[in-house]
């Protein structure tokens, strides 16, 4: 085996966490090394992740306004069609330049890239293969592990690529399916099926339990079942897919609720019901790396260390929400604390996102906990209905909610539905970080006419001085 140069610092997975841990590395002057297995840099983020499915959310919104909506606002667009190779293969650029991006990134802050399968051998030691070829060791001070996530398979619904498949499969389908079914009403569920739902696909959501989108505030979540459904998606909720099998180019789906079975046949059937840490094949047992067992997930200190000293771990493998911009955080904390600095990452305070449409964006704390957590609350909210900038884009459905304590009136959480909510969620979250009270919001000048102003209300309406709320 041939014996490579010393690191301060080896990366394994290049993705949010990884790629943003690196740079923050060289940025303190630690001599970073990044692997990845995978052909492109960028992780499940940018390849399979968070970036087509938002260039494929933006391209069929276009297609809905264009086919459904433009007449209403005056124009007239004659016949539109689609092209789905087209969009697809727009989806494809906008990935290729995003991951090329990150690969000039990490060159332009001096990270050596390693391309391969990454195991950590020893403390201090990572060996990289790639095909046949013989392995190459990389000696380092520090490893940090962000190695992501993969798709839960279900026993019975086992993904084949093509009819069963995983969000993956879902990013590329080559037709639009005529019925779609959804096996998950978590957000990646809801998000690729309204894409296909635009592009003119039946969709059926089946979820297990009596809601979709279970970590929303329960108004919200609500609220966006039922505006989906006047959309067109159909939900199945309590009900489990027991079996899938494929008959002549059809999966046949065997679903259960309660005593009742039925059977359900669709063109492709996505198995969207979580993910789990990607700890597979890094050696970690062997060197007494703590997982736990239930979830697999690493267990770490404070910064970040694992049960095995110079080993840290970030992003997906860890518990919380798995989202690319908490990884990223992570990776920087992370690496901050191993060159002594004080990194840090405020777990109360990470937006969460639905790309729907209306967006739907939260942080903090849902009614639903604050009220277990027997804290006296006050609740402001104004309808987008009320803003006029959504009258003139015609986007009126939805709210902005906003929860503040009942005795310091510092803010405890914002859950806003409505257009471009996962923008206007920024204000909040700086707002939390600066503990900050519904007044503060209420008192704080937003531009005419925006969308924010809904936020403003809804700030004002908790202490029931909101100007426009009927
Ligand atoms: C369809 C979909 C949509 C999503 N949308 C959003 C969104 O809108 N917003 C959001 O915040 N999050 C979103 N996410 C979640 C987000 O993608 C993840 O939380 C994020 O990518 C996690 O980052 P990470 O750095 O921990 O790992 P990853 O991005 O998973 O990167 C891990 C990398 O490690 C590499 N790797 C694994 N094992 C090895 C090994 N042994 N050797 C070398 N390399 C290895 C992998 O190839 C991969 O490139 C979405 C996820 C999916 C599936």
């Amino acid at each position: 085996m041939a014996q490579q140069e010393q690191f301060d610092l080896v990366i394994i997975g290049s993705g949010p966490g990884g790629y943003v841990a690196a740079v923050r590395a060289s940025q303190l002057g630690l001599k970073t090394a990044v692997v990845e297995k995978a052909s492109r840099l960028g992780g499940v983020c940018l390849n399979v992740g968070c970036i087509p499915s938002k260039a494929l959310l933006d391209s069929s919104e276009y297609y809905h306004l264009a086919k459904e909506r433009f007449a209403e606002y005056g124009i007239k667009t004659g016949k539109v069609s689609l092209d789905l190779p087209a969009m697809l293969a727009r989806k494809d650029k906008v990935v290729a330049d995003l991951t090329e991006n990150v690969r000039k990134l990490l060159e332009g802050n001096n990270i050596a890239i390693f391309h391969g399968t990454a195991k950590v051998t020893a403390p201090g030691a990572v060996e990289v293969k790639k095909n046949r070829k013989k392995p190459v060791v990389l000696a380092t001070k520090n490893i940090l592990l962000a190695t992501g996530s993969e798709p839960i398979e279900v026993p019975g619904l086992e993904f084949d690529g093509k009819h069963i498949v995983s969000s993956t499969g879902a990013l590329s389908f080559n037709t639009v399916p005529k019925h779609l079914g959804i096996v998950g009403g978590g957000y990646i569920g809801l998000e690729l099926g309204s894409v296909w739902n635009r592009l003119g696909a039946k969709v059926t959501v089946i979820e297990m339990l009596p809601k979709i989108a279970t970590t929303l505030d329960g108004q919200v979540g609500r609220t966006l079942e039922r505006i989906l459904k006047r959309q067109g998606l159909e939900f199945k909720l309590n009900t489990k897919v027991a079996e899938a099998k494929v008959i002549r180019n059809k999966v046949k789906a065997v679903l259960e609720s309660g005593d009742q079975t039925e059977t359900m046949s669709f063109d492709r059937l996505l198995v969207c019901i979580g993910r789990r840490p990607l700890t597979k094949g890094l050696g970690l047992e062997a060197l007494g790396v703590e997982t736990d067992p239930r979830s697999g997930q690493i267990r770490v200190d404070e910064t970040y260390r694992t049960s095995v000293a110079g080993i840290y771990a970030i992003g997906d493998l860890l518990p919380g929400p798995m989202l690319a911009h908490k990884a990223s955080a992570e990776g920087t904390a992370a690496v901050e604390c191993m060159a002594g600095r004080a990194g840090e990452v405020n777990y109360d305070t990470i937006p969460a996102v639905v790309y729907t449409w209306p967006e739907v964006a939260a942080v903090g704390l849902t009614e639903e906990q604050v009220r277990e957590k027997e804290n006296p609350y006050c609740v402001g909210s104004f309808p987008f209905s009320g803003a006029g900038r959504a009258r003139c884009m015609g986007e009126t459905d939805g709210f902005a909610k906003l929860i503040s304590h009942g005795k310091t009136d510092r803010i405890l959480g914002v859950h806003i539905i409505g257009p471009r909510a996962a923008d206007m969620i920024a204000e909040c979250v700086l707002a939390m970080e600066f503990g900050a009270s519904s007044e503060d919001i209420s008192r704080t000048i937003h531009g005419h006419p925006t969308f924010a102003e809904a936020l403003q209300e809804a700030a004002m309406s908790v202490r029931k001085c909101s100007i426009y709320a009927s």
